[in-house]
């Protein structure tokens, strides 16, 4: 297959590039690289089978040649106000790419009769009143909170992707995917493992927003990408949750970060950060990913962090 993937020099982007590479298919990465960087895909210049277009993709997408499959991945992803590659600072590119960015991207599969991949959310649930999530949940969004820029670009994005499946026939699949880390994230990036990883590496006591009781599930990038290639070579066309259902609060997670980095410097609690919006309890439902796909997470945190923390050395 010939495969686009937007934001394909971000984080996970980059990820599946490489792991579509591999598989022996020819991929072109459309990016404006606004958060993501071009070191991500540096190792890939000069192949034959790898092209990659400097373009925004909230504009009218042209690629030559043929295009069997798009992912579309291109988002701001970070929720911190304090970076300046969060979403909170960037909320015109954020709604504007999950929407014409989406309908782009969607036009392209379209013209060419390719299968669609949406990179949805589990901020399309907003802060759950039900545990855990799953699919058939319908949410808890402000529309006009700090995170709606985000949230509701995803669920706008889910209901293109929709129309397009319903009213065009087109093949698609949306993943939800849930808090995912790795090798390659921004060291600037503002989520919490960056954030913990760059502080816990250069000796600073851990910013914990709120008091340390939220939980998240943490999904290693490795185990994320086996889902999604799986369920784009399905015929499963409904959305599904990816993530890992090992649930753990922010301050277990500083801990353990603490621990593998052997940081004395402890912890810092930040009540006033983040506290109107934060969601409280995230863990995604995988029974559909095991029963469609045979699939489920193998990197447990542990290990997933060392991978993680090696690579950042690398790079601070
Ligand atoms: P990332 O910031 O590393 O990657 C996003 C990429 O999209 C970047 O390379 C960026 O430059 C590019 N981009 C943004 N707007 C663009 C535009 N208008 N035109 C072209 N390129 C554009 O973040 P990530 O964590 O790799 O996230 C990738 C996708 O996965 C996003 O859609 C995000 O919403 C989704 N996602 C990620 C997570 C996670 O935990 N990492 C969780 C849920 C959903
Ligand atoms: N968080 C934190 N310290 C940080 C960054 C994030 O305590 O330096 C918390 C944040 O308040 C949230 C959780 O970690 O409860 C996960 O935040 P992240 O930004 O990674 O993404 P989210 O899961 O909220 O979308």
């Amino acid at each position: 297959m010939r495969i686009l993937v937007t934001g394909g020099a971000g984080f996970i982007g980059s990820h599946l590039s490489d792991r579509f590479l591999e598989e022996g298919h020819q991929v072109v990465v459309v990016d404006n690289l606004i958060t993501g960087s071009i070191d991500n895909i540096a190792h890939l210049a000069g192949r034959e089978d790898f092209k990659f277009i400097k373009h925004d993709v909230s504009n009218f997408i042209f690629v030559p040649g043929q295009i069997d499959a798009v992912l579309h991945f291109a988002s701001p992803a970070s929720p911190n106000p304090n970076s300046p590659f969060g979403y909170p600072q960037l909320p015109i590119q954020t709604l504007k790419v999950g929407a014409l960015g989406t309908h782009n991207a969607l036009g392209v599969a379209r013209a060419h009769n390719a299968r669609f991949l949406l990179a949805s959310t589990s901020e399309v649930y907003g802060d759950p009143q039900e545990h855990p999530q799953r699919e058939d949940y319908r949410g808890n969004v402000d529309p006009i909170g700090p995170r709606s820029v985000y949230d509701e670009a995803k669920r706008f994005a889910e209901a293109i992707t929709m129309a397009y499946m319903r009213y065009h026939d087109l093949d698609t699949r949306i993943v939800r995917i849930f808090n995912t880390y790795g090798p390659r994230m921004r060291l600037d990036d503002g989520r919490v493992v960056p954030n913990f990883l760059v502080q816990a590496l250069t000796g600073k006591p851990l910013t914990i927003y709120g008091d340390g009781s939220q939980t998240r599930s943490f999904c290693y990038i490795d185990d994320l990408i086996e889902g999604i290639h799986r369920i784009l070579l399905s015929d499963f066309k409904e959305p599904i949750n990816l993530g890992n259902p090992t649930e753990m609060t922010i301050e277990t997670l500083a801990e353990v970060v603490n621990r593998l980095t052997g940081n004395s410097a402890g912890f810092e609690m930040l009540p006033e950060q983040r506290a109107a919006e934060d969601p409280q309890r995230r863990q995604p439902d995988i029974t559909r990913a095991k029963e469609i796909l045979d699939w489920t997470p193998k990197t447990g945190l542990v290990t997933g962090l060392k991978q993680t923390i090696d690579d950042f050395r690398g790079r601070l």
